[in-house]
């Protein structure tokens, strides 16, 4: 019977029944994880290729002669350009090949707007007032960034189609302290959105009061598809010709990494962006290093070589996690049809499912997981400054547990959204 139909009485009796299942959970002292978007070790392993002779002692050259064991090569080996601009969606000349994490490349980027401005206009760090939109519900680390800096963090709704762009456009028109917005156009975390092309195109356009506005065009999920087939992949507009197109040439900061690709303690991470947007990045970064690890750079290449073997690669990661999200869909749909008000994502790629429970309930699930030894995502984390105003969205992440310990893992989950379904319509009859 629907939660919603329940007297008071047989809500009693479900709590009651609903508190030994947990209770029972409990006692197993599980220690199950659905936190944080990391690859399973199954995943790992299908790149430990990279940890072989892949580039031997002779080898170490590029293709243009550069010893990759030496200094230098400030943006990287030419064929790294080549192989990270496939992660971009962009050209090999407009790519800079970066360290191993693109997070740290969006913090870098922020930072130097805010030491040293961009465009040749003023450094935020001497502005009044810098703000940001921040689509939620969005990724917890993103607006960990803002909120270091102390800028103000504006959130904005997310739809099936990307932002909504005419709060964007709005916010963007007359307030010349909006500065930014992040984005994670394809797959996104945690929604598994795909942004649409008129989202794009309506970005790359927008009449912005800042004339130094930047897009953090975060495509970290370009090339996680969970579907071979070309019908269930979704595919995004490339933000930067948009721009050019729409004479806003300098407004993208695209960035990507191969951090659930191979290794995410140990891939390539990548910026693309205008020329202009590109010797800027240069002259800072010119000052922080002499050039970032090239002999990974090479290794990369020979694994991975060209969009072809990315897809095939990615094809392969794809068989591990689809029965994970497929099993997570079927579990919530099986278990949750009775309760009222949840709703669920149900991704063609990336990461994240995203859940909605009943209004005023996320923390109270989040909790009885934990007492259960299941942690999820901090319930909040998806939304700035930890504060969902509807304390409703939960992020969850199956890549990491193998299969059977997500099954359990659910079977858990389900029952404290069940629990916390039935607290609230008990104490609201
Ligand atoms: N962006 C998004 C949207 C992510 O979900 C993640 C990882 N969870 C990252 C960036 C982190 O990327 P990297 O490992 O390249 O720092």
């Amino acid at each position: 019977m629907n939660i919603a139909d329940m007297t008071p009485a047989e809500l009693q009796a479900q709590k009651v029944s609903l508190e030994q299942q947990h209770q029972a959970f409990v006692a197993k002292g599980l220690a199950l994880n659905m936190a944080r978007g990391k690859p399973s070790r199954a995943q790992l392993d299908l790149s430990m290729m990279l940890l072989s002779d892949i580039v031997a002692t002779d080898e170490c050259f590029a293709e243009d002669g550069t010893d990759a064991r030496n200094y230098g090569v400030l943006d990287g080996l030419p064929e790294a350009k080549r192989l990270m601009a496939c992660f971009l969606d962009d050209e090999p000349e407009n790519v800079i090949v970066l360290g191993n994490s693109s997070l740290n490349a969006m913090y870098d980027a922020l930072a130097r707007c805010w030491m040293f401005g961009t465009g040749g206009h003023a450094p935020w760090s001497t502005l009044d007032q810098v703000k940001w939109i921040c689509p939620s519900p969005g990724y917890d680390r993103h607006f960990a960034i803002t909120e270091a800096f102390g800028i103000e963090m504006v959130p904005v709704a997310m739809t099936q189609d990307g932002p909504d762009m005419d709060d964007v456009e709005r916010l963007v028109a007359d307030d010349a302290s909006v500065k930014g917005i992040w984005c994670v156009p394809q797959y996104g975390n945690p929604t598994g959105v795909t942004y649409s092309d008129e989202t794009v195109e309506r970005l790359a356009a927008m009449a912005c009061a800042a004339p130094d506005f930047r897009i953090f065009w975060d495509n970290a999920y370009g090339v996680h598809h969970l579907y071979a087939d070309p019908d269930r992949q979704r595919k995004v507009v490339d933000i930067r010709p948009a721009c050019e197109r729409a004479g806003n040439p300098n407004r993208p900061f695209k960035f990507a990494s191969t951090s659930k690709v191979t290794f995410p303690g140990s891939g390539l991470a990548a910026f693309a962006s205008s020329a202009e947007n590109l010797a800027e990045a240069k002259r800072a970064m010119g000052v922080q290093t002499i050039g970032h690890d090239k002999i990974n750079q090479l290794r990369h290449v020979a694994f991975l070589e060209d969009a072809e073997g990315i897809a095939a690669h990615m094809q392969r990661h794809a068989d591990i996690i689809r029965p994970k999200f497929e099993l997570v869909a079927r579990k919530l749909a099986e278990a949750l049809a009775d309760v009222p008000d949840c709703s669920w994502s149900t991704p063609l790629g990336g990461y994240f499912i995203s859940f909605d429970a009943p209004e005023n309930t996320a923390k109270r699930i989040v909790a009885l997981a934990k007492e259960a030894g299941v942690t999820m995502t901090g319930a909040g984390a998806t939304y700035p400054y930890g504060r969902d105003p509807r304390d409703s969205n939960i992020r969850i992440a199956p890549t990491l547990p193998p299969l059977e310990e997500l099954d359990e893992a659910m079977d858990v989950f389900v029952t404290c959204v069940k629990l916390a379904a039935v607290e609230k319509a008990l104490a609201e009859a």
